[in-house]
């Protein structure tokens, strides 16, 4: 079982690049996506072969794309459970819902499959030191990962972010800094330094590696409903990765004739008070506009700009999904609601997808013999500040 990665690849402006070398984006500006030898890979890569395999995102080494198994960098990330509703499924005439929780990973989020694998091929590349702008759980993962690869650690993050975010990362070794603003303003932070001290970035889709982690919920999602993947996911959006990466990944599964070709609707939740993904899919344009003045207490959803908009988009609108906005008291109802009536302690963001599926059976846009997979992306206990405000 090796890696068959063959290549980077544009998805924009198709120029490719070799694997071996370390790359953020593009010439063009935009992101890059990683390439494999999928006929190889399927030899091995079997859903036979998969009960036997370890049981983290490592599982599926031929479509990863780290080399030599002794630079993988792992706390055992993936695998999360997909939890069947014991309520409000039956509450809502729903009869195949389903919560993909994220919020077991390790550092409480599904940020961790994302920069598992960043660190993973950073280290094989040779990197001494990362930095990285969050909302929160991104610099959550990559400071422990830096603190198992033994990398140096440097997290930019909102001064609004909820205090386990910066504690945690200070636990792990990394150094923490703070910016007025949102995590664009993080970004351009990120920037002056990357040209100033020489740090390797890690930020979302501007590294090719992070969504490879994440596009292993879509292989888990197949392999845990027995290769019949769900009618509709419902997907709350920041950057984007996961939602890119599962798309990513169905299409190699099709490849590995793990699939057939039909997909699951693809639906893209945001917040009120930060939709530039929503008002672009309302719009009908290819792009997004900056959101200004970003507000939302699911802080892993105040993205006001995504580099991978048209990527998002697309998968949204090829699949027939679609993108909706919810307000911030209807992610607290969805927050709760999770909490007391699954068992489940969710991230706000998790609270949004729930929310969002209310919205989606009332509009009748989720049917009742639908499968349906709301994610919760990250766990509850990271937020307490902000959480403890809204009970
Ligand atoms: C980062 C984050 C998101 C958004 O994820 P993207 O894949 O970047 O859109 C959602 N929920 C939580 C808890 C997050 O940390």
């Amino acid at each position: 079982m090796k890696s068959t990665i063959t290549n980077l690849f544009c998805p924009s402006c198709n120029k490719e690049y070799k694997h071996t070398i370390l790359i953020n984006l593009c010439e063009c500006g935009l992101p890059l996506l990683v390439n494999y030898d999928l006929e190889k890979a399927k030899t091995t890569l079997t859903k036979e072969s998969l009960p036997h395999r370890q049981n983290s995102m490592w599982r599926y080494t031929e479509v990863l794309p780290v080399l030599k198994t002794e630079n993988i960098v792992t706390l055992g990330e993936g695998m999360t459970p997909l939890q069947s509703s014991v309520s409000i499924g039956n509450k809502y005439g729903v009869n195949n819902l389903y919560f993909k929780d994220e919020s077991t990973n390790p550092t409480g989020s599904f940020k961790a499959r994302g920069l598992a694998m960043a660190v993973s091929k950073a280290k094989e590349l040779g990197v001494k030191k990362i930095i990285i702008p969050t909302a929160g759980n991104a610099g959550s993962a990559l400071a422990a990962y830096c603190a198992r690869a033994n990398i140096k650690c440097k997290v930019i993050m909102p001064d609004s972010t909820p205090d386990a975010f910066a504690i945690d990362v200070i636990y792990h070794g990394g150094e923490v800094e703070k910016v007025a603003g949102s995590i664009k303003d993080a970004g351009v932070r990120v920037h002056e330094l990357v040209e100033n001290e020489n740090w390797f970035a890690v930020s979302t889709l501007k590294e090719p590696y992070r969504i490879e982690g994440k596009k292993t919920m879509g292989y888990e999602l197949a392999e845990q409903l027995d290769f019949v993947l769900p009618d509709v996911i419902i997907y709350p959006t920041g950057g984007g990765t996961g939602l890119i990466g599962m798309w990513k990944a169905f299409d190699e599964m099709e490849q590995l004739r793990w699939i057939d070709s039909r997909r699951p609707k693809m639906v893209s939740v945001q917040s009120i008070g930060c939709a530039p993904i929503v008002k672009a899919f309302n719009d009908g344009t290819n792009n997004a506009e900056l959101w200004e003045n970003p507000t939302t207490h699911a802080a892993g959803l105040r993205v006001p700009g995504a580099i991978g908009d048209f990527l998002i988009l697309d998968a949204i609108r090829k699949s027939n999904g679609t993108a909706l906005a919810v307000s911030e008291e209807a992610i607290s109802n969805g927050t709760k609601d999770m909490s007391c009536l699954e068992g489940i302690f969710p991230a706000p963001e998790g609270g949004a997808s729930l929310a969002a599926f209310y919205e989606l059976v009332k509009s009748e846009f989720i049917k009742q013999d639908d499968t349906v997979v709301i994610f919760n992306t990250g766990s509850g206990y990271k937020y307490l500040d902000v959480l403890k405000e809204r009970i």
